[in-house]
């Protein structure tokens, strides 16, 4: 781990006489904050329209890095945008440029064996003070299992995950890749399969959420990118969201229904409404004409109810609607769960699913044989990007293969 940590350091140490963490605040956008910390605003008016949108991506709470040369001066800021993505403003000729580029992120493989005392939420919290993985444990299991009612003490749970982290401390959700639970005597699992989603040991889906699409018509134009980089301009793209394109005026339906959090005009998206539903989830629709009328901050919808209409407003290059979808807070891809109905396995897709099915319940195994010790399985660091910008790329895998013990 120590030799992990430095790594990551040792190219900041050089650069930079200190390196602090702040936590980006509630309500502050990108403007302000280059207003607030005396940076340049051609950090925003000067960059492109697709890093402009970037920007609207920030979100409270995430951890930041500010580095200050030996005198004060701010050399660098490090700013993450999405699970892959992260803003890096660096001095530069006098002045300051921009650029996104990948995360500096490593992901391990991590699981947690317990016998319940209290509730499989409360027991999970209690071992590990995350609330991300009580929440991830207790949501795949919420639509095929009634935990009040059938779970007895010393009941044995087994959650085997993976987790980003970040300068060694832990980034993002956890994703659940097998859950375990054990109830009236039986084992009950849930199993992240290939497409995604999630499955039971027979192959049908316990998804619960789902959503329907947010325009009748219209063809997907552009599909979601967590992190894309183009080999002609040199740099790394992402699109949050999926684009529909459709004739300007086209009724836009809500995917859930939820209750609306914003309504309103942002440069980068223009006419947008934003609705959150259960579970943590939030959707959002952009670049609207107009919005329905009565469409206003904490209005309930109903899924499939017209909000608004598609238009071009923000910055856009032609009437389409850019749906994004968002869990805790993340931007997740609205192709793994726009969907109307739940969905069985069959044939080849069994196949493979039942062949996973099998390494995942050896990991379960494995957990439940050594329950004393949480598992820590490290991987190569998947991607990873210093701060100069000359050298900066993602790692092929298998280079640069450190260990964390
Ligand atoms: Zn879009």
């Amino acid at each position: 781990m120590v030799r992990f940590l430095w790594l990551l350091l040792a190219p900041l140490m050089l650069s930079a006489s200190s390196v602090e963490t702040y936590k980006w605040s509630e309500g502050e956008t990108y403007l302000m904050f280059l207003e607030r910390l005396h940076l340049p605003q051609a950090l925003y008016y000067d960059i492109d329209s697709d890093d402009q949108k970037l920007t609207e991506e920030l979100r409270s709470g995430i951890p930041y890095q500010v580095m200050h040369d030996r005198n004060g001066t701010i050399e660098q800021v490090l700013i993450p945008v999405s699970d892959e993505l992260q803003l890096h403003l660096y001095r530069k000729d006098g002045s300051f440029a921009f650029e996104a580029i990948p995360l500096i992120a490593s992901t391990k493989q991590e699981s947690i064996t317990l016998s319940i005392q209290n509730s499989p939420y409360y027991d999970i919290l209690k071992a590990t003070g995350s609330h991300s993985l009580a929440h991830a444990f207790v949501a795949g299991f919420k639509n095929s299992l009634n935990f009040r009612r059938d779970l007895r003490k010393g009941d044995r749970l087994v959650m085997v995950y993976t987790q980003k982290y970040r300068l060694g401390s832990p980034f993002g959700m956890p994703e659940l890749l097998v859950g375990m639970i054990e109830m009236r005597g039986g084992q009950h699992s849930v199993y992240l399969n290939s497409d995604g989603r999630y499955y039971d040991g027979k192959g049908r889906q316990v998804e619960g959420f789902l959503l329907a699409r947010p325009v009748r018509s219209g063809r997907v134009s552009s599909g979601f990118t967590p992190r894309r980089f183009h080999p002609i301009l040199k740099r790394y793209r992402a699109h949050l969201g999926v684009d529909y394109a459709a004739p300007r005026g086209t009724p836009i339906l809500a995917a859930g229904s939820g209750t609306i959090i914003f309504a309103g005009r942002t440069r980068g998206y223009g006419n947008v409404i934003k609705i959150r539903h259960s579970d943590g989830y939030v959707t959002l629709y952009a670049h609207q004409k107009a919005f329905r009328r009565g469409m206003r901050v904490g209005k309930q919808v109903k899924q499939g109810e017209v909000i608004g209409y598609v238009g071009t407003t923000g910055l856009s290059t032609g009437p389409h609607l850019h749906f994004g979808l968002y869990k805790n807070g993340r931007a997740i891809n609205p192709a793994r769960v726009v969907q109307v109905t739940t969905k069985q396995l069959e044939g080849k897709a069994l196949k493979a699913f039942t062949a996973r099915k099998a390494e995942l319940d050896a990991l379960v195994d494995e957990a439940l044989a050594h329950p004393e010790s949480v598992m820590k399985k490290a991987e190569a660091i998947n991607n990873a990007c210093y701060i100069d910008p000359q050298s900066c790329r993602p790692l092929e895998k298998g280079e640069n293969n450190e260990t964390h013990q």
